[in-house]
């Protein structure tokens, strides 16, 4: 399965791969429902995930990815926006 990762330096969305056994989502009627995170594949139950910043489908909505995974995004969102950088 192939997804859309935005790449915070180049300003591009670029292709990830992951597994097809991966149970990524980007929403479920079932908060039970036991997903992988896109980023590093740990298995969580749907309603403990959180809306992916990078991690996207087409239409730009994002996967449920994990607590620990999101933290990682909003420091790269910070690290890699020049225009937060220059305020
Ligand atoms: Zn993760």
């Amino acid at each position: 399965m192939i997804l859309n990762k935005w790449n915070y330096k180049k300003h591009i969305y670029e292709s990830y791969e992951i597994p097809n056994n991966w149970n990524c989502k980007l929403y479920s009627e079932d908060m039970n429902e036991i997903v992988n995170c896109p980023h590093c594949g740990k298995k969580l139950k749907y309603g403990d995930t959180y809306t992916s910043l990078e991690i996207h489908n087409n239409m730009g909505f994002g996967f449920g990815v994990c607590e620990k995974c999101y933290k990682k995004e909003w420091l790269r969102r910070m690290k890699g926006d020049d225009r937060n950088v220059n305020k």
